[in-house]
């Protein structure tokens, strides 16, 4: 283990605007004198304002004290030029995202710091590798990826270059975790861990929605009434603004040309328009109007009794519908009643299952984070099937709390379509050994408040119901961007769980 800075070391910050100021605060927090720089008049005092009647609302609601707070504002002291960061061991920056900003900064660095000194970058998409590049000592430049806003969430990407002296790299680790931040390990490749990752998130309900397979109410609905997820991707690229979001998208895409990124059309229609989200008043959503709500099904009867596989993941379905008055066996897979059999997704489409593989019609339902807490699912039905047979099924989830959206008989539906692509996308990452599973899932939580990472999703899903889904969805699209990744395939040749196949 290495041993974080200690707190006597000075830290110096270069930019004054969101991030820095952010991490400046959290550097002297911790406990060390910080000298923060900016190019623009003004930017370090307007910084130290806003971080001290931040302060002040922490003394307000007594989560600190007065003392406190003061003593952190002093330790943040201004550095009118670059020359003042002599003796510092650390140096952060959060300037312009420009390759040839960064580089100038880093080159000038250089000259000036001491030869033990740290450069650490935050950038979130340029290559840690370039902007180490040409450096007198590149070994000493690492990247370390604060997520907005700094002071409040946990997670740094500290981010290895091909460069990167791994002694330096394990001390900006040990540092992080000494500023209570949670920090996680990952080499610099395109997005890094979380930009990466998070990519189909959007990019695959950005498909769903194009397909016109439900709208964005309702497939955000299902994402986090189903899947759990604090909020719907739709909502997420709002709050976010849709340019910043499809600016990090192109990026990613055009470093890796995977069709999984490509970005969507009509993204970038409501961008050239100018709707961007919340900050502009409409974006997937308008903020100034009423927008209808997603429709579920209406009320339906429920049915007096069903067989509820014996899969302890239906344990909580049980358990509601008993609550609810319905008579309920265990057995077999899937929901069975006298009328429909309903059948979780493997990625066929209920027209495919409904060619006489059972004598009763047969409904899809989608995946479920948690069924003891799941508020609504999406279900699928090839039209052949009558209507009262699809409110039966919408019933049955519906006696159990659970609201129903139909959506259109694709495959995977919608969360097990999102989610083996994050799948997928994260098994491409840890072959790739951009960070272990551990620390891809452990970046989900934190960096996207993720209720699982991808590879505790995988758990959930199993190997062979992930290879299941993205198979019928390449079978059906026939496009790259839904083949195997090779993980996956090791986890199934080697039965082991796909979290295990890296070592
Ligand atoms: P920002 O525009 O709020 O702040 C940048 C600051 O840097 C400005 O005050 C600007 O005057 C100053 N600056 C520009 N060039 C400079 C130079 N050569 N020397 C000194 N100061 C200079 O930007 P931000 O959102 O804080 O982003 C900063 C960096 O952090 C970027 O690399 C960005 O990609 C990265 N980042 C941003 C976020 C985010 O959510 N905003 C999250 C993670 C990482």
């Amino acid at each position: 283990m290495s041993e974080p800075l200690p707190t006597t070391a000075t830290v110096g910050v270069v930019g004054a605007g969101t991030m820095g100021s952010g991490i400046a605060w959290v550097a002297a927090a911790a406990g060390h004198r910080v000298l923060l720089h900016d190019v623009r008049d003004g930017a370090v005092a307007a910084a130290r304002d806003e971080i001290g009647s931040r302060l002040q609302r922490s003394v307000d609601k007594g989560r600190m004290t007065a003392e406190e707070r003061s003593a952190i504002l002093g330790r943040i002291e201004h550095a009118p030029a670059l020359a003042g960061f002599a003796d510092a061991a650390l140096v952060i920056e959060a300037v312009a995202e420009l390759l040839d900003v960064k580089r100038l900064l880093f080159a000038e660095l250089d000259g000036i710091v001491g030869d033990q000194a740290i450069l650490a970058t935050n950038t979130s998409s340029l290559s840690v590798t370039a902007v180490a590049g040409g450096l007198r000592l590149p070994g000493r430049v690492v990247g370390m990826h604060f997520f907005n806003p700094a002071p409040v969430m946990p997670l740094v990407e500290i981010v290895m270059g091909a460069a990167s002296d791994p002694v330096v790299v394990e001390r900006v680790f040990a540092t992080a975790a000494a500023w209570d931040k949670t920090p996680v390990r990952c080499t610099s490749t395109p997005g890094f861990i979380v930009n990466r990752v998070a990519r189909p998130f959007y990019s695959e309900a950005l498909r769903i929605l194009s397909e016109g397979t439900a709208d964005a109410a309702t497939i955000d609905a299902i994402v986090t009434g189903a899947g759990g997820f604090r909020m719907g991707p739709f909502a997420l690229m709002d709050l976010v603004g849709l340019d910043v979001n499809l600016a990090v998208t192109r990026s990613v895409y055009e470093q890796t040309l995977d069709p999984r990124f490509a970005p969507n059309v009509k993204q970038q229609a409501l961008v050239d328009a100018g709707y961007l989200g919340r900050k502009s008043g409409r974006g997937w959503f308008d903020y100034g109007a009423d927008n209808a709500p997603p429709a579920p099904f209406p009320p339906a009867p429920a049915p007096e009794g069903c067989v509820v596989g014996e899969a302890p993941q239906y344990d909580g379905l049980a358990a509601r519908l008993e609550h609810a008055g319905v008579s309920v066996e265990r057995g077999g897979y899937g929901i069975a009643t006298d009328r429909a059999w309903l059948y979780r997704t493997d990625g066929r489409p209920a027209s495919v299952l409904n060619q006489g593989l059972t004598g009763l019609p047969v409904i899809l339902f989608d995946l479920v984070g948690d069924w003891a807490t799941a508020s609504c699912i999406a279900i699928a039905a090839p039209r052949s099937i009558d209507d009262d047979v699809i409110a039966h099924a919408a019933g049955l989830f519906q006696a159990a709390g659970i609201d129903a959206f139909r959506v259109a008989d694709i495959p995977g539906l919608v969360l097990a379509r999102i989610i083996a692509q994050l799948i997928s996308v994260a098994a491409d990452a840890a072959t790739e050994r951009v960070a272990t599973p551990d620390d891809i899932d452990t970046a989900m939580r934190l960096g996207t408040n993720y209720p699982a990472g991808p590879f505790e999703w995988a758990e959930r899903m199993t190997t062979e119901g992930v290879i299941s889904v993205l198979g019928w969805l390449h079978d059906w699209y026939e496009e790259d961007r839904y083949r195997t990744a090779a993980g996956l395939k090791r986890s199934r040749h080697e039965e082991l769980p796909l979290r295990e196949v890296y070592g």
